[in-house]
């Protein structure tokens, strides 16, 4: 295993981080199959793993719920005598804070689960705009400054699916902020905070954890044979794995990569990537660009998000309905989009708000029917955000 200093954390984690979101279940997502999650998690801890990633809702029923990864992760680490060896990264969850003495309730209640006193890395849990907005009204900053005086907490930060410009907001709002846990893999460099999230945290010397390495599975399964193709052509062969995780791991801007594991040989096969990182070759990048031009070419429209046909005077956010859209048939995966779609898109800004106005008509420089196409997303996503 290869370890890494966590920007001003100064803690030295290791480079693959243990995510506890989709640990192995017995039917349901709230009932995790905690003899096979235990064996996984002793192994990757035994060969290395120091740093373990969870939070509030992970593994409950619902979205929103009070979810059993953290008490399965405190119950595992106590009745292993595992605490000492691991960081514990947890996160708040922002969406359901009404007053200001729920950052504590919360934060007191997730202590309770993991079995612990402090925990390592507290994050606030998928800021959007319009969370930063109402923690920040509820004085969450406070919160922050009190709970790392009193070692409730020991590093602070926050996890994002958001623009770069409400990123930099937070960023610019909190001199405390030492980690966060952003979104990147090949074909991300320019969606969400992509490459300039990470630029950002270098030059502020945050550490930089990632989710989505392998953008939920998906660069590592059903392989489209066109991509197959690619791969097939480099000169040092590797599995769609160790691409999306050495492309990664060969970036200056990435400290802990995070892998949601759920079986020992996804274990075993991530640690040995992590102790022999092999350094990618300027052919290398030229391939995995190629092969990232290719995923792009299986998407349903040509949409560039150059902006022109916006803002929609009803207020359609035009440019996301098309990302999210385009990634879902790209991938194949229209669950994964569609929980973007839902969570990230206002409802009056999804795609069936469009009124064939026709105000867009002619301004697109990919020529695109900009109504017709907000119909197919409509009828991709539908208007329910019933798919879990
Ligand atoms: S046609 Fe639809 S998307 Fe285009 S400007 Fe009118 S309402 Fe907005
Ligand atoms: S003008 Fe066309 S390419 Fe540009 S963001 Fe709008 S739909 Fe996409």
């Amino acid at each position: 295993m290869q370890y890494t200093e966590l920007g001003k954390t100064k803690e030295n984690v290791s480079i693959l981080g243990f995510g506890a979101m989709r640990l192995p279940t017995k039917g349901s997502n709230d009932n995790i199959d905690e003899n096979t999650a235990s064996e996984i998690l002793s192994y990757g801890i035994d060969n290395g793993i120091n740093l373990i990633d969870t939070a509030y809702p992970y593994h409950s029923a619902g979205i929103d719920g009070n979810g059993n990864s953290e008490v399965f992760i405190g119950n595992f680490l106590k009745e292993n005598s595992y605490r000492d060896d691991v960081l514990i990264s947890t996160k708040s969850p922002s969406w359901l804070m009404e007053e200001k003495g729920d950052f504590e309730y919360y934060l007191d209640k997730q202590l309770e689960k993991l079995k612990t006193d402090s925990i390592d890395i507290y994050l606030l849990h998928a800021l959007t705009k319009d969370d930063w907005n109402k923690v920040r009204k509820l004085r969450v900053l406070d919160f922050l400054d009190d709970s790392l005086s009193s070692g409730k907490i020991k590093h602070v930060g926050f996890s994002s699916h958001t623009e770069i410009d409400t990123f930099v907001d937070i960023l610019d709002a909190y001199p405390k902020w030492e980690v966060v846990l952003t979104q990147m893999n090949y074909l991300d460099e320019y969606y969400q905070t992509g490459v300039m999230g990470l630029d950002e945290l270098k030059r502020l010397n945050i550490g930089s954890m990632i989710m989505e390495p392998l953008r939920g599975g998906r660069l590592v399964q059903n392989i489209p044979p066109e991509v197959q193709k690619l791969w097939d052509c480099a000169e040092v062969k590797r599995t769609p794995v160790e691409w999306a995780l050495e492309y990664l791991w060969n970036r200056d801007d990435v400290d802990c990569v995070l892998s949601g594991m759920n079986s020992l040989e996804q274990v075993k096969q991530n640690i040995q990537i992590a102790s022999n990182v092999k350094e990618i070759s300027e052919s290398d990048q030229d391939l995995i660009r190629e092969v990232a031009r290719t995923y792009k070419t299986l998407t349903g429209n040509e949409c560039t998000s150059c902006g022109y046909c916006m803002p929609c005077p009803e207020g359609v956010d035009i440019i996301n309905c098309f990302n999210e859209y385009n990634i879902g048939k790209m991938l194949n995966n229209p669950k994964g989009s569609a929980m973007q779609y839902f969570s990230l898109i206002d409802e009056d800004c999804r795609a069936d708000s469009c009124i064939d106005c026709g105000d867009c008509e002619f301004v697109c420089p990919q020529m695109l029917d900009i109504p017709q196409e907000l119909e197919k997303v409509d009828n991709y996503f539908g208007r329910e955000f019933n798919h879990f």
